[in-house]
């Protein structure tokens, strides 16, 4: 089988933009090295190379991929997450096939969250992916930046972060000399929301709208192409919404190729807080410079408060909405 990756140099010389981002996603997820050719097609070259192979599959868009067969079978694709999910999410990793989940689950019981992270990440390889965001998730990359195992890191970034966090982001990505993969809203999407409703409609109608747009789509396009995330989710962070989970669930919102469920990994369950900052302590492990104003579980600025004296930690999210309503939508 023969991987062609087509990307565009425009009139002025410079690179496509949405080539040089299809590249990045590809680089990112430690794929480029299965694409075999890269070819170029020139704006206003109908006789470069790239222009041609458009030409002879009807395609108008680039970056676009064609994957040949040895039968002389082709496929064309040219949406890199397709691209992805139907020829590149197989190997090297078993496929989510062959991990049984329940049996997943009784085995973690017994293990420390650095065992059940190294298990995940050894059963899905680069298919999984470490979603970035406050103290518990810096624990996990700090356990798989020791285990040897290579790791993906995405984050979400809904645009309404502490100026603190979007400087913990580059922290954690110098510390760790790791690449972080950030998502952000659908442009459209966000403008046709705050250009009705405003930037803090969520006072009004509560959160989910907005997080809606800014958390929950950009995180479904995070997963695209996976097999399995792992989370710093724990069960004691709120007792109203999180007490059942279990340390391997089969993620029902979010499905791989296949149509199947994405595999969740949540292998800080059983911690409490203090493990959390027992760890991060004993580990120099960085964390947002916000923990130290008061801040205990932190989330969008408008939407999150120091916290106060004896107050759970989700309390200080959402504060104005019935304690129920308190998740943004990700681990529904
Ligand atoms: S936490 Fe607040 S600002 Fe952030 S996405 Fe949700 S509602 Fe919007």
């Amino acid at each position: 089988m023969n991987l062609t990756m087509v990307k565009k140099v425009l009139l002025d010389g410079s690179p496509c933009g949405k080539c040089a981002q299809a590249e990045d996603i590809l680089r990112k997820r430690g794929l480029w090295d299965k694409i075999d050719d890269v070819v170029i097609a020139e704006e206003g070259n109908p006789e470069s190379p790239g222009m041609k192979l458009a030409a002879k599959h009807g395609i108008d868009l680039a970056p676009f991929f064609i994957v040949r067969e040895s039968s002389g079978e082709h496929r064309v694709y040219t949406r890199v997450f397709d691209f992805i999910k139907k020829e590149l999410t197989s190997s090297p990793t078993p496929g989510i096939s062959k991990f049984d989940a329940s049996e997943a689950a009784e085995r973690f019981k017994g293990l420390n969250p650095d065992q059940i992270l190294a298990d995940a990440q050894k059963a899905f390889g680069q298919n999984l992916a470490l979603a970035f965001s406050g103290a518990e998730d810096v624990v996990l990359i700090d356990m798989a930046s020791k285990n040897g195992q290579p790791f993906q890191v995405f984050s979400l970034d809904t645009g309404r972060l502490h100026p603190e966090t979007y400087g913990y982001l580059d922290t954690v990505r110098d510390h760790y000399k790791i690449d972080i993969e950030i998502f952000t809203p659908d442009s459209m999407l966000l403008q046709n929301f705050v250009s009705v409703k405003g930037l803090s409609s969520f006072y009004q109608d509560g959160h989910r709208e907005c997080c809606g747009i800014r958390k929950v789509e950009p995180l479904k396009r995070a997963l695209e192409g996976r097999l399995a995330w792992a989370t710093g989710l724990r069960r004691d962070q709120s007792p109203a919404t999180r007490s059942d989970l279990v340390h391997v669930e089969l993620d029902q919102s979010h499905r791989n190729a296949d149509g199947e469920p994405l595999i969740k990994v949540n292998p800080l369950l059983d911690w409490t807080g203090q493990d959390v900052w027992d760890y991060i302590r004993i580990n120099n492990v960085p964390y947002n410079p916000l923990h130290d104003q008061g801040y205990r579980s932190i989330g969008c600025q408008p939407c999150t408060r120091p916290s106060r004296p004896g107050e759970h930690e989700r309390a200080a999210r959402w504060w104005w909405e019935n304690e129920t309503k308190r998740e943004c939508g990700l681990h529904t």
